[in-house]
C-alpha cells in the first residue's frame, strides 16, 4: 500500500504569534498538512512549549519553540538564524504576532502607536528582511501576512492597529511584486472578528450582527485560508478577507 504523502511534507513553516489564538490554529492546521513547525512568541510563559508539544505528538512533525521580541530588528535576525540552522531551511513564514492598544485619535498616546506599528508592521518587515535571503537562495518561499479588516474599513479607536494593518497590505503587495520572479509569493489574510483573547471584550451581538454570515469568525476560519495560500502555487499578491460578509 503506499504512503500518503502530505502537501507541506519536508517543509518548515515559522508562524510569528504562534503560541496561542489564532496562530496556534494555523500551526496545527500547517503540521496537519505535513509541515515542520516553528513557533515564535515574545512571553515567557509555557503557552508556546505546550503547542510544540501538541503539534507534534498530534502530527508526528518537528516542532520548536523560539521566544523573540518581531519588533526587535537584531533579534529577529538571530532568531531567523536559529530556525534556519535548526530545520535547514525555511519555506513558510507566517506574520501572525499581533498587539492593540486601543483609544480615540484625541487622546491617543504617542507610544501606543509606535508600538503597535513596531509590532505589527515593522516585526512582518523584520521576519520578511531576514528570510528573504533564505528564500532567494532556495528559490522558494511563501509570505502570509496576517492583516485585518479593519485594513480595509476603518474601526473608530483603532487608528493606530488600522494604520498598521494597511501597511501590511502595502508590504504584501512590494514584496510580492519584487520577489514573484524568484517563485516567491507573498500575500495577506484580512480576518474579520475572531474568537481569540484580542477579541474577549468586544460585544458578541455587534459582531455578529455586523457579519452577514450572523456569527463571529473561529480561529480555524483562518487556519483554512492560511493552508490554501501556503499551497496556491499561482496566488501572490492578493488580500483574502475571511470575515463572514462583514467588509462587503
Ligand atoms: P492573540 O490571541 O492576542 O495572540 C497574539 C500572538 O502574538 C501571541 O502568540 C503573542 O504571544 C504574539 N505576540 C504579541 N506581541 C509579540 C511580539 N512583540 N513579538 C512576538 N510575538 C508577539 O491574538 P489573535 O487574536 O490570535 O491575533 C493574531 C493576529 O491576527 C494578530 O496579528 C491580529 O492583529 C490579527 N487579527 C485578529 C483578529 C481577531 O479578531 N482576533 C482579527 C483580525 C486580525 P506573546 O504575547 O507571548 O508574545
Amino acid at each position: 500500500m503506499s504512503k500518503t504523502v502530505r502537501p507541506l511534507e519536508g517543509k518548515t513553516a515559522l508562524i510569528t504569534g504562534g503560541s496561542r489564538g489564532i496562530g496556534r490554529v494555523i500551526a496545527q492546521a500547517l503540521a496537519f498538512e505535513g509541515a515542520d513547525i516553528a513557533v515564535v512568541s515574545s512571553g515567557s510563559g509555557p503557552e508556546a512549549a505546550d503547542v510544540c508539544r501538541e503539534i507534534a505528538a498530534e502530527c508526528g512533525v518537528r516542532t520548536a519553540h523560539y521566544r523573540c521580541d518581531v519588533s526587535d530588528f537584531a533579534r529577529t535576525r538571530e532568531m531567523v538564524d536559529a530556525v534556519r540552522s535548526d530545520f535547514g531551511g525555511i519555506q513558510i513564514l507566517v506574520n501572525c504576532a499581533g498587539i492593540t492598544r486601543d483609544g480615540l485619535i484625541l487622546r491617543m498616546k504617542e507610544e501606543d502607536f509606535d508600538r503597535v506599528i513596531d509590532v505589527n508592521l515593522k516585526g512582518a518587515f523584520n521576519m520578511i528582511r531576514h528570510c528573504s535571503g533564505i528564500f532567494l537562495r532556495q528559490r522558494e518561499g511563501c509570505i502570509i501576512n496576517i492583516s485585518s479588516v479593519v485594513a480595509l474599513r476603518g474601526n473608530p479607536g483603532q487608528a493606530n492597529y488600522a494604520a498598521s494593518k494597511a501597511g501590511l497590505i502595502g508590504l504584501t503587495k512590494a514584496v510580492a511584486r519584487e520577489l514573484a520572479g524568484r517563485n516567491i509569493r507573498c500575500n495577506a489574510i484580512a480576518p474579520g472578528f475572531i474568537e481569540s483573547s484580542m477579541t474577549e471584550g468586544l460585544s458578541r451581538d455587534k459582531i455578529t450582527a455586523a457579519a452577514a454570515l450572523g456569527r463571529i469568525g473561529r480561529p480555524e476560519d483562518v487556519a483554512q485560508a492560511a493552508v490554501y495560500l501556503a499551497e496556491a502555487s499561482y496566488v501572490t499578491g492578493t488580500v483574502l478577507t475571511v470575515d463572514g460578509g462583514l467588509a462587503m
